[in-house]
């Protein structure tokens, strides 16, 4: 139930009336199947596991864990779909075949989002206005690209990879997912992909809407499971090209295991992004980018600001300010369209952020956490800052994935780059700054992959997204997206 949560502030608010989105429209089966070569067939193992809603506990469907095996008759299907037909099809018709997807996801997008946020636990309005539009978006992108390969890598001649294996993490289910395959189609390539355990179903519902698009079977191929379902893929001898989001723990698994063959590898792993609040920044703005950074989607972005630097001269309005916002948030029902923060993925999530925020005061930093209550039930994590940080603590140098921000302040530009680049990780950054020439300058110096300016955590399809140093190589979205499925000659 939404509730403003804050009882010191209750005398200057008000409690909303909830607004659920309703769950009557959603048709989700008690069971799902692998999706292979066009149809969905029943694990070779006959083991299912369950997918839980993380906000209630309770058991949503069963999901398919793929074996070895199926990833093997997953991978045969999509290479005899790449060698028969894909690899033969116009461009243009290869085209509409991803215009059609992005079509009918469109038509679908009130069930995709609201499945999602059953799945993974992350708010209404995000899925809605965020997930499924972006997700969409990037099939309606690469559907353009399609018949105008030579376009894009002028005077070389381009040619598909082959069947691509794809792996993709939890906290952004179905973008991942469009991430991947609209890129892979539009060059041509088949794809066997496989979702995170713990939230398959919209991969699953994308099986069903790439079957009613009439999509050549075989040419996208979903197979379900947990990690070894994913090696199984990693190690198949006849896949080209491994695209994998996750951990930079298993990228680092995946690295040394496709080590010495041929395969191809791009690797978008985790982050640790510094957002950086300049003395004369917007101060308001600032603060909402700040609570837009990590707590968005409770903290369970790859690119999530979680570590924040403040100059000292603003250190004290900005802290106050963000303490006072974070005691507005809602925490609460993902399906309420009032609810600021949802549930975290997994029970083994929300364990891993606890321990660190254990951690955290163990290693003596100070802690604040917003006063709004969070329900009983469910996997919920309450906002969290920590002030008194060392550079050398394990909550600034390790990815938590929660809402949790360690928070530093600065006196000059090369303390904060300095600061800023201790980091094994380079996914993302923020600048906050008045002036123009102070964002060039930080940006030329942040070892970061993506660096907003004034805003935080804006995606969009035409745009590459990736790292630098542990958190990857390889970039995905526009171009260079686009680029990591071919071959130039
Ligand atoms: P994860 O544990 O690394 O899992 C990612 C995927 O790999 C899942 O499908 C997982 O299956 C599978 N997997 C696990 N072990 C494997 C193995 N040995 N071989 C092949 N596949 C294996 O990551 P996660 O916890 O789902 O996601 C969070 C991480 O993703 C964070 O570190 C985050 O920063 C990163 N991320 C990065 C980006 C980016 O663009 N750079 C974007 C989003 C997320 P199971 O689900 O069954 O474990
Ligand atoms: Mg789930």
């Amino acid at each position: 139930m939404a509730k403003q949560g804050n009882k010191k502030n209750k005398a200057f608010s008000w409690d909303y009336a909830p607004a659920l989105e309703g769950i009557s429209h959603l048709n989700i089966k008690e069971k799902y199947d692998l999706f292979i070569d066009g149809k969905f067939v029943k694990p070779s193992s006959c083991k299912y596991f369950d997918t839980i809603n993380p906000a209630t506990e309770e058991r949503i469907s069963q999901i398919a864990h793929g074996s070895e095996i199926d990833v093997d008759k997953a991978v045969k299907a999509a290479r005899r779909a790449y060698v028969n037909v894909w690899s033969k099809t116009s461009p243009s018709e290869r085209a509409k075949y991803i215009y059609r997807i992005a079509r009918l996801m469109q038509e679908r997008a009130r069930e995709l989002a609201v499945i999602e946020t059953l799945d993974s636990g992350k708010v209404i309005t995000e899925s809605r206005d965020i997930d499924i539009p972006l997700a969409c978006n990037h099939f309606f992108y690469y559907a353009g690209w399609a018949d105008k390969l030579e376009y894009a890598f002028p005077n070389r001649k381009v040619e598909s990879l082959g069947v691509v294996g794809q792996i993709t993490p939890w906290n952004f289910p179905l973008l991942m997912a469009a991430w991947k395959i609209a890129p892979a189609l539009a060059a041509g390539n088949t794809v066997v992909l496989k979702p995170a355990e713990t939230t398959s179903l919209t991969a699953l519902k994308l099986a069903e809407i790439i079957k009613d698009s009439g999509l050549p079977n075989g040419v996208v191929n979903i197979i379900t499971g947990y990690g070894d379902t994913g090696a199984a893929i990693v190690n198949h001898k006849d896949i080209n090209k491994i695209a994998f989001t996750g951990s930079t723990q298993v990228g680092k698994i995946i690295q040394k295991s496709i080590a010495g063959t041929d395969k191809r590898v791009t690797l978008e792993l985790g982050g640790k992004s510094a957002n950086i609040i300049l003395d004369d920044a917007p101060i308001d703005q600032a603060v909402e980018g700040i609570v837009n950074g990590i707590f968005f989607n409770q903290g369970h972005v790859c690119s999530a600001g979680s570590r924040l630097f403040v100059q000292e001269g603003v250190a004290d309005i900005v802290i106050n300010k963000l303490k006072r916002r974070m005691d507005k948030l809602i925490i609460g029902d993902p399906l309420d369209k009032n609810t600021d923060v949802g549930a975290i993925n997994s029970k083994e999530q929300l364990k891993t952020i606890n321990d660190y925020i254990k951690i955290g005061k163990d290693q003596g930093a100070k802690i604040h956490q917003s006063s709004s209550k969070a329900p009983k039930k469910g996997y919920y994590c309450v906002p969290t800052i920590f002030t008194d940080v060392a550079q050398s603590n394990r909550i600034v140098q390790e990815e938590i994935f929660g809402p949790v921000l360690t928070v530093q302040t600065f006196r000059t530009i090369d303390e904060v780059i300095q600061k800023a680049n201790n980091s094994p990780y380079g996914l993302a950054a923020g600048i906050w700054s008045d002036k123009g020439s102070r964002v060039f300058n930080l940006s030329s110096k942040l070892k970061a992959g993506v660096i907003w300016a004034n805003t935080y955590n804006k995606f969009d399809p035409t745009s590459p997204f990736g790292g630098y140093k542990e958190s990857g190589f390889g970039r995905e979205g526009g171009l260079h997206g686009l680029r990591a499925y071919v071959n130039l000659k």
